[in-house]
């Protein structure tokens, strides 16, 4: 009985957003999980504002899949909301502020590229913002978009399978994985398999050391805004992402080269400063974070098996967009755990390797 136990089939070595999607789809299949998370302080799931935004960037580009990934993470996102009792997503539009007469004609000749017209507003409204904000040239409002609370939704299933005895919090060391014939052992425990979500901590993985890993450190800021109860996102030179209670996300910084993990005084300034530029109205600044978020060359996801030991498999690189393409890949990598289905080759790190024969 006691050896049963300790017998399981997948071990999730990391519990943020990969590894909390993974498992719950893996855990509706029947499958016996065990979870190692260190809880480490630097995991992008705890910090990020979980938007999701259909039309990214200077050249307002499509975010990538939009039409496969925004309703299926919306879909489960309402289905895990009805299993807990606890509301994570939120459907809030995007206003964009553009800065100038060449943002404006990029906007408009985009609008004219078919499938544009079902992510944005006809007539732009500030709603609350008005006359709170520093206006940029012109302003655009997008639509199929929402926040999706990553901490309170990796928190909650942290307590309910806490509960259930599936989570270990300790630290996860790689040389001390045992290999058996048909199994995997790690001190008293034995697995089918090992599923490595650990973020951007993949960089201290020995066995995926060649997935091309990038880091990009973020910091932001929860402040409070008294009595202006804004509604949408606001994207200015800095996101405004409406939390709820007066508070509000603030952010976020994007470095590729720090030299630790933790909240910087230039960050703050900087953060603080922009905030100031944007709002007409006062603020107070209640948290300042730093994380790192798990991102690698060619920005798409990290799925696949490790090319010689098939007991070893990753689920990672969700990068800055975890919450639009958590889902679809999570269940896309269950799907080949379980199912054997082959991976799409866009997501399959056999590119990374093969590229590098
Ligand atoms: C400032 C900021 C803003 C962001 N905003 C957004 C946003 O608006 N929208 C969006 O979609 N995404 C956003 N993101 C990105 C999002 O946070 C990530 O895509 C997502 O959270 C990554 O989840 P993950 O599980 O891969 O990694 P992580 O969150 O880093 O989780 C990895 C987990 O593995 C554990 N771990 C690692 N190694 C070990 C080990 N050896 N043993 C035990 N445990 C281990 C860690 O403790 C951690 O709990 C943002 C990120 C940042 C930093």
């Amino acid at each position: 009985m006691e050896r049963e136990k300790k017998d399981f089939d997948y071990l999730i070595v990391g519990q943020g957003l990969a590894g909390t999607l993974l498992g719950y789809f893996l855990i509706k299949s029947g499958k016996r999980i065990l979870y190692m998370d260190n809880s480490h302080h630097s995991a992008a799931s705890k910090i990020a504002a979980g938007i999701m935004n259909p039309i990214t960037g200077r050249k307002f580009v499509k975010t990538w899949r939009v039409g496969d990934l925004f309703p299926f993470a919306r879909e489960l996102y309402a289905e895990m909301e009805k299993e807990t009792g606890v509301r994570f997503f939120y459907d809030m539009n995007i206003i964009r502020e553009l800065f100038n007469f060449r943002e404006d004609n990029e906007w408009l000749l985009r609008t004219d590229f078919p499938g544009y017209d079902e992510y944005y507003e006809g007539k732009p409204d500030l709603g609350n913002y008005k006359g709170k904000v520093k206006r940029g040239f012109s302003t655009i409002e997008l639509k199929q978009s929402g926040r999706m609370n990553i901490p309170l939704l990796v928190g909650t299933f942290s307590e309910k399978w806490k509960k259930e005895k599936r989570i270990l919090t300790e630290k996860f060391i790689h040389k001390n994985i045992f290999f058996d014939k048909r199994n995997i052992r790690y001190g008293e425990y034995k697995f089918k398999k090992i599923i490595f979500c650990e973020g951007y901590q993949a960089k201290n993985n020995p066995f995926f050391q060649d997935l091309n890993y990038e880091e990009s450190k973020g910091e932001r800021l929860i402040v409070r805004i008294p009595n202006m109860d804004f509604r949408k996102i606001f994207k200015h030179k800095l996101y405004i992402v409406p939390l709820g209670n007066d508070e509000y996300w603030i952010g976020a910084t994007n470095d590729w080269y720090h030299e630790d993990d933790l909240p910087t005084e230039e960050k703050y300034k900087i953060l603080k400063n922009g905030l100031e530029n944007i709002l007409n109205v006062p603020f107070e600044i209640l948290h300042h974070g730093a994380a790192i978020r798990p991102t690698n060359r060619d920005r798409k996801p990290l799925l696949g098996l490790h090319p010689e030991h098939h007991q070893l498999a990753i689920f990672n690189g969700l990068g800055s967009k975890g919450a639009s393409l958590g889902p679809y890949w999570a269940n896309q990598m269950a799907d080949f755990l379980i199912n054997e289905k082959p991976l799409e080759k866009e997501v399959n790190i056999r590119r990374i390797y093969d590229k590098k024969k």
